[in-house]
């Protein structure tokens, strides 16, 4: 099978499970090992945090960050695609107790003067108190867009006017980075707090890591503790996330040209209405209403070739590491086999 639905279906490479085999380990609940306190240490440093927390899962970073962010009551202002509010089990809302409110979005990008126009006033008693906003680099449903870090630049100033948190759902700010140019250390400064995913473009088969300042990471190791994220010889997993990070940062560009391959294809393919622009590797596109997204993406199946529907009439694919350039054309010729029907 040619496995599009998600970057998070590769599997870990001998290289990458030699490093998880020969990883130095301690008990991490006592601070203890050696692997997961490398790693913590090196993401936040890369992106010029104090410290940074180890984590099963980037739902659960995400998670964390917003409860130590936040209050019971409080309101979360986001955009209506988030991760934080459509794939985290409601977690926004039954972890932390927010409330969250939209802005609007163009594929997922918000401008400061939008949430500005969203914050809650405080000296109005009935109204839940505005806290954090969230920003999500690349976007996902924004068809793996990326931000403009001036607008970021913008939105971190009027957040501190307001006193509200800046937090980055950076499952995939590699992928951003690779196709920005900007730095990590660029990419850090204007937010409180970091959620990086190494189960994604980055190969690794576990693990997020979380970072911000230290007083904020002494917090999120509590809350990651009550949600049960404390893990014992996680060196073993931590291990993986720093052979990704070795060898698996460069090569993202070349997830980012078979996904514009594929979007080039996809835009001559009969039954496809529109592709969402591709700037980095996702492929998000709608069908023409002849064929439903289900109908597409069973037919595929049969040829071999799985993505993701998105909706009733639109489809995502994602490209990873796992797929070669034999693989990208097999798909690309079923999808116009199927789509000029
Ligand atoms: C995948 C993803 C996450 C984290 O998901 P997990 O599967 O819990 O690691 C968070 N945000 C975005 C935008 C994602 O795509």
């Amino acid at each position: 099978m040619i496995d599009l639905r998600s970057d998070t279906v590769t599997k870990p490479t001998p290289g990458m499970r030699e490093a998880m085999a020969n990883a130095e380990v301690g008990d991490d609940v006592f601070g203890e090992d050696p692997t997961v306190n490398a790693l913590e240490a090196r993401l936040a440093a890369l992106f010029g945090h104090e410290a940074g927390l180890f984590c099963p899962s980037g739902t659960q970073t995400n998670q964390i960050a917003i409860n130590v962010h936040t209050r019971p009551g409080d309101e979360v202002i986001c955009e209506d695609g988030a991760h934080i509010y459509r794939y985290e089990g409601g977690g926004t809302m039954a972890t932390s107790g927010c409330s969250v409110k939209f802005v609007p979005a163009d594929r997922g990008r918000f401008t400061a003067a939008d949430v500005e126009a969203a914050i809650n006033a405080t000296d109005a008693a009935y109204l839940a108190r505005t806290r954090l906003v969230v920003v999500e680099n690349t976007n996902n449903r924004g068809g793996g867009s990326i931000w403009d870090l001036t607008e970021v630049q913008r939105i971190r100033s009027m957040c501190q006017r307001h006193g509200l948190a800046l937090h980055l759902d950076g499952a995939r700010i590699f992928n951003a980075m690779a196709a920005d140019g900007r730095t990590p250390l660029e990419w850090g400064a204007p937010f409180d707090s970091i959620s990086i995913c190494l189960s994604k473009g980055l190969g690794a088969p576990v693990g997020s890591v979380l970072v911000g300042s230290a007083e904020f990471i002494r917090q999120a190791r509590r809350v990651r503790k009550r949600l049960g994220g404390g893990m014992r010889q996680a060196g073993i997993l931590a291990a993986a996330g720093m052979y990704a990070l070795d060898h698996h940062v460069a090569r993202l560009r070349y997830d980012h040209t078979k996904a514009k391959l594929l979007a080039d294809a996809l835009q001559q393919v009969h039954a496809v209405e529109n592709v969402l622009p591709v700037q980095t590797n996702i492929v998000v596109f709608t069908l023409a209403n002849v064929l439903r997204a289900s109908e597409l993406l069973g037919k595929l199946r049969e040829e071999g070739v799985l993505g993701s529907e998105f909706g009733t009439f639109t489809v995502r694919m994602v490209t990873h590491m796992d797929l070669n350039e034999a693989e990208m054309e097999q798909a690309i010729a079923a999808v116009q086999k199927i789509g000029e029907r």
